[in-house]
């Protein structure tokens, strides 16, 4: 007889996709069980930043009013220059909220993990911590994974969300995470310890800079601020291990402006997140071991879109898997697994691709020097706060099909100052 305990899907890494995904594959009647290598579930208690393609989905699952009570509803993203903190350029975001029929929120990463947590828990996914996946396996009809304490489980499908260095990943490339030599610095503190320093108290503000970038914005309904500082390491450009400590922190944002000044001393020093990511891949999917989040995609963070990305997959997956799904029987789900994973497979890539790309070339334009920085700046200045051109592929509704991916975008503009 079958083993009504036996789960139709197991996913592997509870971090804010593999949580997701667990939810959006239960909403489909699916029995799921989720292994997290941690001994308990959590995230860094630092900000999170959920555009519209997002909250789309957190709407979806009724899940949008618990985040919006929890989180910030920004009124505007204003980039400035680091260096005389004059303004280039911001997005309206009630205007925003307007064109995509969803709003922009800022989030506490650890309160938008519980709110996922709570739904697994709610919808019946089986959590299990304190479980190290450490191989996994096409068997037939299905697949089966190994915990470092040498259990196995198996089920119709193993979705992988275990993250930058994914293990499951193997399976399908031989890659190695991408160093781009810069690190980022958190805090997120009581707002009253930047009260009256100008801070912006409703808008999300990125000071861009050469080869830095500082970024501020409210959290937990304004009771913090979130900041975010982020350089290119001397030392890891002249290839010492030892890179991105607290003495290179202090040197890199000489020169900047006194807003930034005083933010600085305000960043925890005791960690910070080297940052890398990986050359985009196309195939996503081994027989029926699949990669989700930044195990197939993790990106430089310069767009805001890596759990973004990761959510969007799992709701993609799911729309899949309902279309796919026949009647459930006794031993098996009645899901067309190649039918629901080839079309996840046709889609999610190449968006992923683009934005993971997009995001290296977004870095390197905050980052410019000298001239380049001059012109970057003219060209932000002279572009109409309501021009959507460069943020409708990514903000939109996510696409279920290849031919619902609208372009990435029209035209690229000539640069004003050479023609
Ligand atoms: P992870 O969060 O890495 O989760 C992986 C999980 O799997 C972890 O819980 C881990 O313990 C577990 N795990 C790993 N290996 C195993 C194993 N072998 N067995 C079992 N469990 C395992 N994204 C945005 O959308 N908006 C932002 O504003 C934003 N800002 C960012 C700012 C910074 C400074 C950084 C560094 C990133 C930012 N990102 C942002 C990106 C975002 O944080 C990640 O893309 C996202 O958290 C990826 O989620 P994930 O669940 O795929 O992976």
């Amino acid at each position: 007889t079958a083993d009504p305990n036996r789960p139709d899907v197991l996913v592997i890494g509870g971090g804010i996709g593999g949580l997701s995904a667990a939810l959006a594959l239960t909403r489909t009647g699916l029995r799921v069980r989720l292994y997290e290598r941690a001994a308990e579930f959590g995230e860094v208690g630092a900000g999170l930043q959920i555009a519209p393609n997002c909250t789309r989905i957190l709407d979806d699952y009724g899940l949008l009013d618990e985040a919006t009570s929890l989180g910030v509803r920004p009124e505007h993203m204003v980039m400035k220059d680091a260096v005389d903190a004059g303004e280039l350029t911001r997005l309206d975001l009630t205007d925003l909220q307007r064109r995509y029929g969803f709003p922009y929120m800022v989030i506490h990463r650890s309160d938008l993990h519980g709110i996922f947590l709570r739904a697994c828990g709610r919808a019946g996914v089986d959590l299990v911590t304190s479980a190290h996946c450490v191989a996994y396996e096409n068997i037939g009809g299905g697949a089966r994974v190994r915990l470092a304490d040498g259990r196995t489980d198996e089920a119709e499908v193993v979705i992988a969300a275990d993250g930058l260095h994914s293990v499951a990943r193997t399976l399908l490339v031989h890659d190695e995470p991408v160093n781009s030599a810069y690190v980022a610095y958190r805090a997120a503190i009581p707002f009253d310890q930047v009260r009256g320093n100008g801070v912006h108290e409703k808008d999300v503000v990125v000071y861009v800079g050469p080869r830095c970038h500082f970024v501020q914005y409210p959290l937990r309904g304004g009771r913090m601020v979130n900041q975010v500082a982020v350089f290119e390491s001397p030392k890891a450009l002249a290839g010492a291990e030892d890179w991105g400590t607290p003495d290179e922190l202090d040197r890199a944002f000489d020169g900047m402006c006194a807003q930034i000044q005083k933010g600085l001393p305000l960043m925890w020093r005791d960690r910070w997140w080297r940052m890398f990511d990986r050359d985009p891949v196309m195939n996503w999917v081994s027989g029926r071991i699949v990669l989700l989040g930044d195990a197939a995609h993790p990106p430089l963070q310069y767009m805001a879109q890596g759990a973004v990305m990761a959510i969007e997959d799992g709701w993609v997956l799911a729309e899949h898997i309902g279309a796919q799904r026949a009647r459930r029987s006794e031993r098996a789900s009645g899901v067309d697994w190649e039918a629901a994973l080839a079309a996840y497979e046709a889609v999610r890539p190449e968006h992923c691709r683009r934005v993971v790309t997009t995001a290296r070339a977004w870095g390197e334009l905050w980052h410019h020097d000298g001239i380049k920085r001059l012109r970057r700046n003219t060209l932000l200045r002279s572009r109409d706060t309501h021009d959507y051109t460069f943020t409708d592929w990514i903000y939109g509704p996510t696409a279920l099909t290849p031919e619902q991916e609208p372009e990435l975008y029209p035209t690229i503009p000539l640069d004003p100052v050479n023609g």
